[in-house]
């Protein structure tokens, strides 16, 4: 059986093509996150995409176009979502100067007018409504501004969108960039042929969005370590009362069956012990360090406590590869999140091969100050998930093929 990653890693990547002299279109991944000023506070992924871009320069592409979308517009300009705000701190990275186009089908003719190595970026793709809807009239629009179509987008791949997916159908050569590969081979060393034992750290928000993910890793992994919100719901499949604390009820008879699913497969569950417990999420009076199974009426659990870090620390200690995907505790909130940046310091700290996924897991994993300390870090959330739970991601799966197949 041909397994999803090796499927994607199979795709060509730019640097099994020719680019001199071409018109080479980037779709990356500029959604960074900015503050109420417009301030980039983390350019983690614009960084991510300089390889790529520097390697088009280097290599002597006739024009360079950079395509991506900026946070959640719904269809049409909005100013504070803008590649304007991306430009400066671009042309800062790359040393080079940026030329910033609004509209791409009016100034067709000098992108495509090739005075050698120029860099242009065009404004947020989901301006036009027809970017979420794959829409073909956008797909060949934006072919039509190139020669060759380069996806680098990692963040978004597991999206069938116009500049992801839809515009392959209308490009002769389309390839994956730097950033693609890196991501599919350090997930495929996690997974295709890790160095056991193999440890799965979850945690975050919910178990619904998860688990899938636990269903289809139950046969790859040896330990899994499960915090946060989503071990709530398992701490209620046990029996235990978590009275206020965020649950799902719906998924109670799901966590059971995974527990069930993990006992089968041979796989050694590790829950919280103790958990951090309030009488308020927003203000908070009353915080204190209970038993799992101790939780006041009317508290809610909203981290791991320290027998917790102490027993997760133990487990993963043991591991050679290590994947977290999810916050042990509201980490947002400094109180609540020493559970979670303990934890980051402890698997950082581990003698193992680590991987990150999950947008607040990375995010969690820099504001503990360890994101220099992992194996990888990967710049996507969904795809990172999807990628996780066994599927070949779109932005994929229309690029060329080195076998053909
Ligand atoms: P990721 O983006 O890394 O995949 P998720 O989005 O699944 O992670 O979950 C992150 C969110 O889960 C955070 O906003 C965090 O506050 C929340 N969370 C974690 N533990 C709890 C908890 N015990 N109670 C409420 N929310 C929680
Ligand atoms: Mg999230």
């Amino acid at each position: 059986m041909i397994s999803n990653i090796h499927y994607m890693k199979d795709v060509k990547s730019i640097r099994d093509i020719d680019i001199t002299g071409k018109r080479v279109l980037v779709r990356v991944d500029f959604n960074v996150p900015m503050d109420s000023h417009q301030t980039i506070t983390d350019d983690r992924r614009i960084r991510s995409a300089l390889q790529t871009i520097n390697y088009c320069i280097d290599h002597n592409a006739c024009s360079i176009t950079l395509v991506s979308h900026l946070g959640r517009p719904k269809g049409e300009y909005e100013e504070r979502f803008s590649l304007r705000h991306i430009q400066k701190r671009l042309e800062r990275l790359l040393h080079k100067r940026v030329e910033f186009i609004e509209d791409f089908e009016s100034s067709k003719d000098e992108i495509s007018a090739c005075s050698l190595e120029r860099v242009f970026l065009l404004e947020n793709i989901r301006f036009y409504p027809g970017e979420k809807k794959n829409d073909p009239e956008l797909s060949r629009k934006l072919a039509s501004i190139c020669d060759v179509y380069v996806n680098d987008a990692f963040g978004t791949s597991h999206r069938k969108h116009a500049s992801t997916y839809g515009i392959t159908e209308f490009v002769d050569e389309k390839v994956a960039g730097f950033l693609m590969m890196k991501e599919i081979e350090a997930f495929s060393k996690a997974l295709e042929s890790p160095v056991r034992p193999i440890t799965l750290v979850v945690g975050g928000a919910k178990i619904s969005s998860k688990i899938t993910l636990l269903e289809s890793v139950m046969k790859k992994i040896d330990k899994l370590i499960i915090g946060g919100a989503m071990s709530n719901t398992f701490l209620k499949a046990l029996g235990y009362n978590m009275q206020a604390s965020l649950y799902e009820q719906s998924y109670v008879e799901t966590a059971e069956n995974v527990l069930q699913e993990a006992k089968k497969n041979n796989v050694k569950v590790y829950l919280p012990v103790d958990v951090v417990i309030t009488d308020s999420v927003e203000r908070p009076i009353d915080v204190k360090v209970v038993p799992a199974q101790d939780v006041l009426e009317g508290f809610s659990a909203v981290d791991i406590g320290p027998a917790t870090v102490k027993l997760f620390h133990e487990a993963i200690e043991l591991s050679n590869t290590i994947i977290w995907n999810g916050p042990m505790g509201i980490y947002e909130i400094d109180r609540f999140s020493k559970g979670t940046f303990k934890l980051a310091s402890a698997i950082a700290g581990c003698y193992a091969y680590t991987i990150v996924g999950g947008g607040d897991t990375a995010d969690a994993a820099d504001k503990a100050g360890e994101s220099e300390n992992f194996s990888f870090i990967s710049t996507g959330g969904g795809a990172s998930l999807e990628l996780l739970e066994g599927k070949i991601l779109p932005g994929f799966e229309k690029l060329d093929r080195k076998q053909g197949a």
